[in-house]
């Protein structure tokens, strides 16, 4: 059984701009998409402690994204 990420969860990453493993938080981030400039409020995404570079965004959100209507 699959854990539900949550706000505050410590997962082990390789951030793409420090090109090295961290440690980094699950957090909510306003997620502003390229393409539409519109912007996603509360998506939950894990964040680099260390750039502070938005690693990835949790499954559940990319589903959130998607209803927004930009990652079709
Ligand atoms: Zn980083």
């Amino acid at each position: 059984m699959i854990a539900t990420p949550k706000i505050g969860d410590l997962m082990t990453n390789t951030c793409p701009r420090c090109n090295r493993v961290v440690r980094s938080r699950l957090t909510l981030r306003n997620v502003a998409l390229a393409r539409t400039r519109l912007v996603v409020s509360d998506v939950l995404v894990d964040v680099c402690p260390v750039c502070d570079h938005m690693i990835s965004i949790a499954p559940a959100s990319v589903e959130q994204l998607r209803e927004a209507g930009s990652w079709k």
